[in-house]
């Protein structure tokens, strides 16, 4: 079960930041699945969020053409030095992987694979910002806490279902790699943790005429979850009589929910919105 981090943790005497959200993996079955589940070869450029002393780190470089690792924790920048130095191909970049420019860090390179390990406070800011800024990525493996993997993974009609599946799931294919439980991890954290796949898609899901606007029309719509579409959608800001038009040519029922929309139907009741909004 245990591999080198918690050698690494004693012999550089590092210190727990809970802030950071730092529970590092110590079971190497979880590092062999993220491994396989990741899908990364020799023809992959790997970005590690997160790399902690490299016990992740440490098992991709030998199977990747390149990984950078983007660090935040000061501490933890010479120790990373010290013990990935002998890998030519490992890249450290000490930042804040919610303030660095990815576009920078891909360059041209082609087959670009995200992995990582996520501090929870981070998850959602960080899988919003990849998927948002068009970077040119294959997919992102990550590490989160069970209940955000229950909501990128669920479907209409579940409590789950919310803004955040139908942002990844307009971008990605998913798919659940394994769960991972407390006792993996050096500290154990309180919760259940699932590693989870997201594909990008050469092209989003659904064809919508206004990006923004689709997903101005998601959040209302999950804002008031308890309420009708019209209540929810009232504050877009059209007249009744074209939020009444929209609704009419979606051919969706305005006293329906959000949460029971599909994707598809979305797309449907966003584009209807936008004709009507532009008129
Ligand atoms: N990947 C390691 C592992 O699996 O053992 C460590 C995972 S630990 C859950 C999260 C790591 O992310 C820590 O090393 C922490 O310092 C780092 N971190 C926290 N916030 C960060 C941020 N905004 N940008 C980059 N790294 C961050």
């Amino acid at each position: 079960m245990d591999n080198k981090t918690r050698e690494i943790v004693e012999k550089h005497k590092f210190k727990f930041s809970k802030s950071l959200g730092q529970n590092f993996l110590i079971d190497d079955t979880v590092l062999d699945d993220i491994i396989v589940g990741s899908g990364i070869n020799e023809d992959d450029f790997v970005i590690e969020i997160g790399p902690g002393v490299g016990t992740l780190t440490r098992v991709m470089l030998p199977r990747a053409k390149k990984v950078t690792a983007i660090e935040l924790d000061s501490d933890l920048i010479p120790i990373l030095i010290e013990e990935l130095n002998e890998f030519p191909n490992f890249q450290l970049i000490h930042n804040d992987a919610l303030k660095v420019d990815f576009n920078e860090i891909i360059g041209d390179e082609e087959s670009v694979k995200l992995v990582a390990n996520l501090p929870y406070y981070v998850t959602t800011p960080i899988i919003v910002r990849l998927l948002t800024k068009g970077y040119n990525f294959k997919s992102l493996t990550i590490m989160i806490q069970k209940e955000v993997a229950e909501r990128i993974d669920s479907e209409p009609n579940c409590k789950e279902y919310g803004s955040l599946s139908v942002l990844v799931q307009y971008h990605c294919n998913t798919k659940i790699v394994r769960k991972v439980s407390p006792t993996s991890f050096l500290p154990r954290p309180k919760v259940d943790s699932i590693v989870i796949r997201l594909d990008k898609l050469d092209k989003p899901r659904v064809e919508v005429e206004d990006e923004k606007l689709f997903f101005k029309v998601v959040r209302a719509s999950f804002n008031m979850r308890r309420k009708t579409l019209w209540n929810a959608l009232k504050p877009l800001g059209l007249s009744k009589e074209d939020l009444e038009s929209a609704f009419i040519e979606s051919g969706i029922d305005q006293k329906r929910r959000g949460e029971t929309l599909s994707l598809e139907e979305f797309a449907t009741l966003a584009n209807s919105v936008y004709k009507f909004s532009i008129k």
